[in-house]
């Protein structure tokens, strides 16, 4: 089987109080269903087609978190069942949640996307704008179908360890920085999401709680796909 099983054990040893999120991404049900069997329940997609499909197929109870950059015109496809999204990088895009979460009757968890790497990459909330967003969010009124829980991250893809302990202790920081400035009272605010396949180590050392693992335990992706 595809699925790397050994490796997966280990993961979650080392996760500790961590959460994995296994990223389930271009890999097949039946991998899915491998690592359920196990007793994972968290599973990580980008895609939003592949996971509105492949959710239909697979058990209730998995939580799916929408871990990729999401377009507001397509958060309606998956407000009926999405658990947490972890990409948040526009008030637009979390009005739109909040909007098709009320549509839905639901609370959708979301995670404000911070840009902290060093490489040109499209995606992420520099600090301005974050603060931007939080200020309007709260100032609304209207904000009752989102949960915002925390920060997401990614780091550079480096092969300089040093460089992405730096980047990746810059978003601890900026997580405490808004946990005290706007959520000190809210325990819901209490998650990082950082550290993937290649640097989950170093993130778990930097105080992330959600670590996005793709590749460690479902093997390769084709290169064209991921
Ligand atoms: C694909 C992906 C991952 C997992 O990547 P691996 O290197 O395979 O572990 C984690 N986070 C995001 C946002 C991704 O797109």
């Amino acid at each position: 089987m595809a699925v790397k099983t050994e490796a997966y054990k280990e993961i979650i040893g080392k996760a500790g109080k961590a959460r994995l999120i296994a990223v389930s991404k271009t890999k097949p049900v039946e991998d899915i269903l491998e690592l359920y069997k196990l007793g994972q329940r968290d599973f990580g997609e980008n895609y939003v087609q592949e996971l509105a499909s492949k959710q239909t197929e697979l058990p209730s109870d998995i939580r799916w978190h929408f871990i990729g950059h999401l377009q507001t015109n397509k958060v309606r496809v998956i407000a009926p069942f999405i658990d947490m999204i972890h990409g948040v990088d526009s008030y637009k895009l979390l009005a739109e949640i909040n909007k098709q979460a009320v549509k839905n009757s639901r609370k959708i968890k979301v995670l404000l996307q911070i840009y902290i790497a060093e490489e040109e990459t499209k995606f992420g909330l520099d600090k301005i704008e974050l603060q931007d967003l939080l200020e309007k969010y709260f100032a609304s009124d209207e904000m009752d179908g989102v949960q915002i829980c925390g920060i997401m991250a990614m780091a550079s893809f480096s092969e300089n360890p040093h460089q992405i302990r730096v980047e990746l202790n810059n978003a601890k920081t900026i997580f405490e920085q808004v946990k005290e400035k706007y959520f000190y009272h809210d325990d819901a605010f209490c998650e990082l999401s950082m550290g993937m396949s290649a640097d989950y180590l170093i993130a778990l050392e930097e105080g992330s709680t959600m670590i996005r693992i793709g590749s460690l335990v479902f093997g390769e992706r084709d290169t064209h796909t991921s």
